[in-house]
């Protein structure tokens, strides 16, 4: 029988309205197995996490990551499978980071989560938990179906690293406009074979569980001022996501390139990512990002803002020299981009 750890961090999906106020609060853990007596049925053996503090994810942070993937490493031999219960607002961070984390994943981490409580009447909580199990414990011949960080809302399963909350009012949560979606649940559960990934055969869980969180973004606007920008690149940090225009574009006045290109002399590394959801950068192909690529910014591609922060948390935490940063930022690790 398949053994899943389900690992409780919070969010609406184990919330309450509190009768008074009216604000929603997280309840604990058995309170939400109790709307769920479905669970029985799915033929596992469940084994329960609750984390001491139950958050809204709004207040999630790399150290609660870091325990993340400590728990996973020291249960990783005796599961199948891990389903992750967290709040929408930063899922798409976490699973994220969790993906840089867990190099040569070859167990799927399913990160699930709810628009409404469930013990709501109309909840979209059961479907996510019980498909997400589902998903978990799916095998074919002795192998996890998805050995990856995946998030799986509302039938669609997406890879972590290629999501972002789009909507705070649909069920449909979530979006990865960038990458196919894994699996889509319906009558069947439907697995996207050629787009999920695999690790080497053989190769050994790796976890990193150092993340270094020195890192500021600069999301560019039509008007920005050399005072903004100066505060910005000028802050204590060692990596900065640019938020770019269209296929990596920016201004090309003088002050501006002759800013950028003094923090990375003086060893800051600057990535490169646009504010389109669909597309990706593309140093070199308009004079408006000629120079952002000799001057030796980062090519950020199709990388979604939330993979770009915790890359750059991750790599940064690795201790590398920023050169070597900035080469391994462009690298797909992870599935994160497509490098064209
Ligand atoms: N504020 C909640 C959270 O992220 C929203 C949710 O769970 O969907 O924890």
């Amino acid at each position: 029988m398949s053994q899943i750890l389900i690992i409780y961090t919070g969010g609406t999906i184990g919330m309450m309205s509190d009768p008074n106020t009216k604000v929603l609060k997280p309840i604990n853990f058995d309170q939400i197995m109790d709307n769920v007596p479905e669970l029985e049925k799915l033929n596992c053996k469940l084994k329960i996490h609750s984390f001491h503090e139950i958050i809204d994810s709004s207040n999630m942070n790399p150290a609660i990551w870091s325990e993340l993937a400590g728990l996973i490493e020291s249960n990783y031999d005796s599961v199948d499978g891990f389903v992750i219960l967290h709040g929408s607002d930063t899922m798409a961070f976490t699973a994220s980071a969790l993906s840089f984390m867990l190099e040569n994943l070859n167990k799927p981490i399913i990160f699930t989560g709810s628009q409404l409580p469930i013990s709501a009447v109309r909840t979209d909580a059961k479907e996510n938990l019980m498909t997400s199990i589902e998903i978990a414990k799916a095998k074919k011949n002795e192998l996890a179906r998805v050995p990856e960080v995946c998030i799986y809302f509302d039938y669609k399963l997406f890879r972590g690293n290629r999501s972002f909350k789009y909507n705070s009012s649909k069920f449909e949560a979530f979006r990865s406009p960038n990458y196919p979606i894994l699996a889509e649940s319906g009558v069947h559960l439907r697995f996207s074979q050629n787009d999920i990934r695999h690790p080497k055969e053989n190769s050994q869980l790796i976890v990193h569980k150092n993340l270094v969180n020195d890192v500021a973004v600069l999301k560019l606007y039509p008007g920005i001022g050399p005072k903004v920008v100066e505060a910005i690149l000028k802050a204590d940090v060692r990596g900065i996501i640019m938020e770019t225009f269209g296929a990596g574009n920016t201004t090309t006045d003088q002050w501006f390139i002759d800013m950028i290109k003094d923090a990375i002399n003086s060893g800051k590394v600057i990535l490169d990512i646009s504010q389109c959801k669909v597309g990706t950068v593309e140093l070199g192909r308009y004079d408006t990002s000629r120079q952002l690529k000799e001057i030796g910014v980062a090519n950020g591609y199709d990388m979604t803002y939330e993979s770009a922060v915790t890359k750059m948390m991750f790599l940064l935490g690795q201790n590398k020299d920023p050169q070597v940063v900035k080469n391994l930022l462009e690298i797909d690790l992870r599935g994160e981009i497509t490098v064209s």
